[in-house]
Order: C-alpha cells, then structure tokens, then sequence
C-alpha cells in the first residue's frame, strides 16, 4: 500500500519530490528540534493521484486520521473539541516554490460549538470571532470558490457602520455578528450551510489545496519558472498558533541575510498582532524585524539564535516565517532563500569566505540566468531625473514604461510592443499576467516581502514597492504624488536597487559586472566607483568566473561574424569563432556582384570577372577577423542560405514588370530578372537550393571563399602571425557532398601554400551536422571531416519538421499552453528528441575517429540547460553569440562540478 501521509518528525530536507518544499523544510526542522508547531505532510504523491482519478487516493482518510490522532496526542487537544479546541492551517507545499499560487486555509476545526470554547481557553472572545470569521472567508474563497469581494465587502460595510477603519476597531460582538452575515453569504451563494464538522472542513479543505495546482495562475506561473505541471503539491497540515492573540503576539518574515544585496545582518518585517497572511499580502505596513527586540527581548533573541543555526545547518541564505504566540516563538517554515542575483552570487563568495563551502560549492549556488540578469542596463546616473516618489528597492533592475493598472492593460501595452510599467496599490496572484508583460512593478503598500516584491525577484523583474506618496485610483487610471496626477498616458521610471520612482524617460547605461566582463577586473572596479556593493560584487562574479573557467572541460567559442564582433566576443572570454556565417558578407552592396553570378552562364568570363570581385572582398574581411583571431580558431562557413535571399523579391519584381507592361513596355533587364526569381523560387527555401548544394550547384563559389579564406591566412602567417581557418561546409547530408567539397578545398590549400611558401597545413576541413542524415551517418562522414559542429538550429528544424522562420511566432504559445513542450525547442535543446540525434551523431563520429573534435553552434550554446546537455554528451565546444559567453563559461564550470560530484 501506498504510504501517502508523513508525520513532521519523518522527513528530512532531501524529500522535497516527495513532501515539496515547505513540507521537507518543516520535518528538518523538526530533526533540528527546532519549536515546529507539530503536523504533518500529505504527499505529492496523493495529490497527482488525485489529479489522475479525479477523487482522493482511498486509503488517505484513514491514514490521516492517525497523523490527525498523533497531533492531537502531542498537543492534548482534539480538532474542534468544544472547549480549547486544536485548530490547523492546511496549506500547499509543492517541490519548488510557487509564492502565494496555491491555496492556503487557516484555523481549520472552528465552529459555532469551538469558536465558544476557543474564546474561552484564549481569555480573548475578540480573537475567537476574528479567527471564526477569517475561516469561513478563507474557506469561502478558496474551497467554495465564492467570489473575495463578497467577504471583503461585508468587512467594509460593517467597519462603515460602525465608523472605524481597522478591522481591530471592530469588537467581539461585530465580529459574532460578521460570522452570521459571512454564513449567509455560504448559504446564499452555495445554497450549503458552512460545514461545522472539523473533519469534513479539513478534507474539504484538503481536496482544494489539491485542486489548487491546476488554476490559471499557477500554469502561468509554472510556465514562466519552467516547472513542470506534472508535479503536484503536497499539502501541510499543522497546528495553529496564533499571532493575533493581541499584544505580545505577532508574525514576521526574515531573512538570515539581505535577500537584495547578501549582507549580513537582521533583515525582516514584523506585524504585531496579526496572522501571517497579513504580512506576505503587504496590506498592513510592517515594522522593521529589529523592532521585536524592544517589543520582546526574548522572542527576539531565540529567533537570532535560530537564524544562526538555520543558516550554519543549511550552509545558505534562510527565509523564515515565525509567529509569536503570547511570547512563544513557532517557527512556520524555512526554506533557502529566494534572492536577486547580486545576492547570489555575493552570497556565494561570502559563505566561501567564512569557510562554510567550498568555491565548487559556490558555483551552483548561482546561475547563468542570474548573471545575465547582472548584465542588464542601469539607469544613466548623470542623467537628469525628476524624483516624485521613493519606496522599498525589492527586485533589481532599471524599467521605464508607461503606466498600467492591471492585467489587461499591462498585456494590451506588451502587445503593442509598448514598455509598461504595472502600479498598483499591493499585488495579489491575480496579478501574474500584468507582471509578466510589465517591464517593472511598482507598488505603494508592502515591504521587501510583499506578494509583488518575491514574485518580482523570482522573474528577474524590477519592483519598487511600498513607495507610500502613491494614491493610486485604478478605476479612475489616476496615480496622484502629492499634488501631481499622473495617467496611463504618463512615462515613470523605477529603480529596483534604490527604489527610487521618477517621472519621464530616464536614459539607462551598462552595467558594472559588463564593463568588469568586456573590459576586465580593473574597468569594472573602475565602474563600481567605490561603491561596497557594486565592489563586492563584481569582486564575486569575477571570483567564480575564474574558478569555472578552471573546472570547465567545455571550451567556449563565439559566433561573431565581424572583426567588431570578434573583438567584442574575445572581451568576453572567447576562445574562438565557432561559426563565421559568411552570408553577410554577399549583401549589401555586394549584393549585385551575387546577381551577376546566378544571372551569368557557367564558365562565362562574366561569371569569373564576379567571383574575382567578390574574393578580393571576402579576402579583406577574412585578414581582418584572422588578425583578431591571432593563434585562436576560427570557423568559416561556406555560404549556406538559399539563393533567393540574394535575389529581389519575386512579388515586387512581379508588380514592378506587371505595372511596366501595362504602361507601355517593361525593361529587358527587369524582365530577365524575373523569370531567373521565377526559376530559383522555391517553396521550402529552408529544405531547398542551400548549403552544399549551393555550392555543388554553383561551382566556383565556395572555392572563391576557400581560396579568399586561404590567401588571408597565407598572408597572415608570412607577416608571423598565427591565423588558424577552419572550413566549414553546412548542410551536409551524403558523404559524397563532403568528399566533393574536401577535395576542392585540399586542392586550394596546397595551391595557395605552394604558390605563397608557407605552411597552410592547419587549415582544416569539417562540416555542420544539421541533417538527421548526417547525424545518423557520421560514422562515414567523420572519414572525411577534421571537426564536426551540430547546427542545432536547423537539426531542430529538420528533426521536429518545424519550418524555424515560421512556427515559433505562430503556434508555439499554443503549444507551450497546451504542455506540448515547456519551452521552444529552438531556445533550449529537445533532450529526447534533437539531444537523442546530437548522442547518436557523437556516439557514431567518435566510433570512427576518437578524437575527431566536436562542438555546437546553433543558439543552444548559449542555453544554460543545453549547455549542460551538451558536457553531458561529451562534445568539446560550445559557440554563442558573443554577449552570452560569459554565460557559457559559468554554465560549463557549473556542468562540469556537477559531474563531478555525481561520479
Ligand atoms: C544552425 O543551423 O544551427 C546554424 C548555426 O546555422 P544557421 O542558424 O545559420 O542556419
Ligand atoms: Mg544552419
């Protein structure tokens, strides 16, 4: 039999597959005996069991009656017993975290019979009817599904009659009778009285967390953090202690370090009086976590102790929630930190430094994704800016856009292609939608952890929230600061790591930790402009840039296709071009020498007077490249796009000669030019007349780019340089296209070598495996390439079927809604699809020659995901574009310590 429910004291933090994350964290903190208000876990299992059958696993109901029955034993009180009765919160917990996504009920067991007795055991009738009524509005909500508003209506109209504006205004007697409008609201709109047995409000409530996995929200969310929706959450079950119980009772968040900027020290917000709901919702302000140590010294300094050894036993930054019960500290949950990535990374080296991790340690506790969130723009600081406003800075990052008030707006501006910023007076999960199309979210109540500010720095998103001058009307489109009124017409600029809130344009500049990237150790010192931080920072990512490139065994190569380009990627830390597409070098206005090429007859002295042109070209663009790439490889491709690319468009031309007839008589040239446009036409360019076959096609042009490409290097190393060409031909299928081309190739080495008197034997000849086909026979091919480098922006292309130019903007979203994939396969490698072909066609290459070298030069590589895919199947190179290097670099030290330890 299936074991479905775990006590706390069962688990550890290594279950969170199994008990999610909340759930694990609760039962190593149990381990820790730590004051863990006793529960227990019912697991994901039970949940995607659910979600398969529809109804609850069968033997759950009784295993939870004995979880039930050992908490109750702990705690010498029964769920809804009719004097001091034990109330539970039941909550979602899933693997990874999903802030605020999920459904949470609290104060599970009270009823009309346990709300008497709770008054009784508290001493405090007010406390009683308020928690009451927070159930049945809670209950109401998220397992009822009654529309909020109704409760929170209600609530409003009766601190209305009563001429108060907080909820703690209200007395016990309003609240006894809230209770009854609250019920009625149940009875009105399900037509159900509120269920007063405890157990049935517990499995009802159980059943809604389930349930709660599959809202709108949630996809949305999962989709953006790439989590995948098979999952499931698993739901905790825990005693109820109560931070509403008047003075000397409270709840807070806290963190063991700053979650902005890493430092040490006491970061955190507190609420007196109140439940932990109100915190995370940011609907009242907080105080700073400081404040408990005057309001209660004890409390306060075990909470310290706590914090310390939760950050010594899980060697990082700890999140805590934590109530104080009448002056007992709980601790509700912990869980490593979210954290922007200055933070991370800062925190990385820190913890390094203390000598509680090790530096490969370091390196996975930051991401790629991270540090190219690091490399964003800044605002310009010597622009001039209009400050209105200043809030809390809760998510790094610079966003100027104009303003928004909610969902539909924020994704009718993005639609536009318009930059918005979303304002609101706090967010709730409803808001997802407007936050992932805002550029930036500002928000005029909460703290740094507020709904808006964890969600925000869970996307990488800028947030500025709680800046409190805001008046925000959403229904009239007004925000007014002071006496200004701003519109959804108006422009505002935030700044995630100030918090500061401008009017206007504000221009944005580079960031330190890329002019530190591009420019090195000392420019990015120089940047920092003797800011600690912006020191401390880029000192960290400097640190573990070096110690991956150490570790690494991928080398990282970029795709860059001028000598600007080239310069820029060598910067960054390239080793080499990995791919040189040469097609940009035959447009512009080169582009009529390509013309006269196709238009001319083979063996034509015209057709050689272009290829003569067009070399002397291609040479002076090689020299230049080969110069920067001095002692670095460098991949040329032959050209590879289909030969309508270089030709006027067929409709234009059409509409050109029509209208010329019509009007008397269409030029001769025009003419001629249309019926060639006609003859190369092709239905599936991508499938047709390129590549190779171009070049078989049209003898003399890819031996035009390899004599070019051979006298630039000639020339090179008889200056003493050290040029190292490697020819690339593309779209190989057969290994007779590679020998045809090979021996081209090897013919024109020898010629320029001789004809020059220089060694021009480190030139190599390889192909890009981009075809099925030539994945599946590069046992073969391998016999005639030096290197291989799977394009696998075209292997996709022709593995899925997908035409690359088309689908993703067409049908992709549906895809991805539909969980077809989770991203676009032209962003992040198919591992069983494309990845299963990349294997086979290194598994196949090596079989005939061992140390044949192979790499990548399709988008993936810089993928952080792929580039692990891609160590993992052993090839020795990876090639991006140059602003994703460093990137790489991160990623394959990341890889590679990975491995590692799993050896
Ligand atoms: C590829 O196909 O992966 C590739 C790098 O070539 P291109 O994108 O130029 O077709
Ligand atoms: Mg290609």
């Amino acid at each position: 039999m299936v074991k479905y429910v775990y006590d706390f004291s069962e688990g550890d933090k290594s279950q969170k597959d199994l008990l999610g994350g909340k759930g694990a964290n609760l039962a190593e903190m149990t381990k820790l005996g730590l004051p863990v208000p006793p529960g227990y876990t019912i697991s994901t299992e039970a949940c995607r069991a659910y979600l398969r059958e529809g109804v609850v696993p069968e033997t759950l109901a009784t295993e939870v009656t004995a979880a039930l029955r050992n908490v109750e034993d702990k705690m010498g009180r029964h769920l809804g017993d009719a004097t001091n009765p034990l109330l539970v919160s039941v909550r979602s917990g899933a693997k990874f975290s999903m802030p605020g996504m999920m459904e949470t009920v609290l104060n599970i067991g009270l009823n009309d019979q346990s709300v008497l007795g709770l008054a009784e055991a508290s001493g405090n009738e007010r406390f009683a009817w308020d928690s009451y009524r927070r159930l049945i509005q809670m209950f109401g909500k998220t397992v009822l599904d009654i529309e909020g508003d109704l409760f929170s209506e209600a609530l409003d109209a009766l601190k209305k009659e009563r001429g108060v504006t907080a909820d703690t205004d209200l007395t016990a007697e309003d609240l006894r009778g809230l209770v009854e409008t609250y019920k009625a609201i149940v009875k009105a709109e399900k037509g159900m009285d509120f269920p007063q047995d405890p157990r049935a409000q517990l499995d009802m409530a159980t059943e809604a967390v389930f349930r709660s996995w599959n809202t709108e929200r949630a996809h949305i969310y999962r989709r953006r953090e790439r989590i995948p929706h098979d999952l499931g959450t698993a739901v905790n079950v825990q005693t109820m202690v109560f931070g509403n119980m008047g003075d000397g009772s409270g709840t807070g968040v806290c963190f063991t370090r700053d979650p902005s900027t890493g430092h040490s020290g006491v970061y955190g917000d507190y609420l007196e009086n109140a439940q932990g709901e109100d915190v995370v919702a940011g609907i009242r302000n907080t105080l700073p976590l400081s404040a408990l140590e005057e309001l209660d010294k004890n409390s306060y300094d075990e909470l310290r102790g706590i914090m310390r050894k939760l950050e010594t036993h899980y060697r990082d930054l700890c999140d805590i929630e934590f109530t104080v019960e009448r002056g007992k500290l709980w601790m509700l949950q912990t869980r490593v930190g979210k954290r922007t990535a200055a933070a991370a990374f800062r925190v990385a080296i820190q913890l390094v430094d203390e000598k509680l991790i090790t530096m490969d340690e370091a390196l996975n506790r930051v991401t790629g994704d991270q540090l190219t969130q690091l490399m964003f723009p800044q605002f310009d600081a010597s622009a001039s800016k209009e400050l209105v406003a200043r809030g809390m800075a809760a998510s790094p990052g610079a966003a100027v856009g104009v303003i928004v008030f909610d969902n539909a707006q924020a994704e009718a501006a993005a639609a536009e292609g318009r930059k918005c910023v979303l304002v609101r007076r706090e967010t709730n999960p409803d808001d997802l939608p407007g936050m992932v199309a805002a550029e930036g979210v500002l928000t005029a109540r909460g703290g740094k952890t507020s709904h808006a500010a964890v969600v925000a720095r869970g996307m990488g998103k800028t947030c500025v929230c709680g800046a409190e001058a805001l008046q925000i009307d959403a229904e009239a489109g007004t925000v007014t600061i002071g006496d200004r009124v701003l519109t959804g017409e108006d422009t505002i600029a935030i700044d995630g790591q100030t918090g500061e809130v401008f009017f206007g344009e504000v221009p944005v500049t580079d960031s330190p930790v890329t002019t530190y990237l591009a420019g090195g150790l000392e420019a990015g010192l120089a940047a920092a402009e003797g800011d600690e931080g912006t020191t401390e920072l880029i000192e960290a990512v400097h640190k573990l840039l070096t110690h991956a490139d150490s570790v690494r065994r991928l080398r990282v190569r970029a795709n860059a296709d001028t000598p600007e380009d080239s310069r820029r990627a060598l910067d960054f830390g390239a080793e080499g071009i990995g791919l040189c597409r040469t097609e940009h070098m035959f447009l512009g206005d080169r582009r009529p020498l390509v013309e006269r090429v196709i238009l001319s007859e083979e063996g034509s002295t015209e057709r050689q007077e272009a290829f003569d042109a067009l070399e002397k070209l291609q040479k002076e663009d090689f020299l230049q490249m080969l110069d920067v790439m001095d002692g670095k490889a460098m991949t040329v491709r032959l050209i590879d796009p289909p030969l309508h690319e270089f030709l006027p468009s067929l409709s234009s031309l059409e509409v050109k000669v029509a209208l010329a007839k019509a009007n008397g008589g269409a030029d001769p040239a025009d003419e001629e030019m249309l019926a060639t446009v006609r003859r190369f036409h092709e239905e599936n360019p991508m499938l047709g007349l390129r590549g190779v076959r171009l070049g078989i096609y049209l003898p003399g042009l890819f031996a035009l780019q390899m004599r070019a490409l051979c006298e630039a290097a000639a020339e090179l190393v008889a200056q003493g340089k050290d040029p190292r060409p490697e020819i690339m031909v593309p779209l190989v299928g057969s290994i007779r296209e590679l020998q045809l081309i090979r021996a081209e190739g090897e013919a024109i080495i020898a010629e320029v070598a001789a004809d020059k008197g220089v060694d021009l034997s480190k030139v190599t000849i390889g192909a890009m495996i981009e075809l099925p086909r030539a994945a599946m026979t590069a046992e073969d091919l391998a016999h005639e390439a030096d290197f291989f480098s799977f394009g696998t922006n075209d292997l996709t292309q022709t593995v899925w079927g997908f035409s690359r130019d088309d689908v993703e903007g067409v049908f992709f979203p549906q895809y991805i809604e539909a969980g077809i994939f989770g991203t676009s396969p032209f962003e992040s490698i198919d591992v069983h699809g494309v990845g299963t072909v990349v294997a086979e066609g290194v598994r196949r290459a090596r079989s005939t020659k061992g140390d044949i070298k192979l790499g990548v030069c399709g988008e993936h590589g810089g993928d952080p995901l792929s580039i692990h895919f891609f160590h993992n199947v052993g090839l020795d190179y990876v090639s991006c574009s140059p602003f994703r290097v460093p990137v790489a670099r991160l990623e394959a030290g990341r890889v590679a310590v990975e491995a590692k330890v799993s050896e």
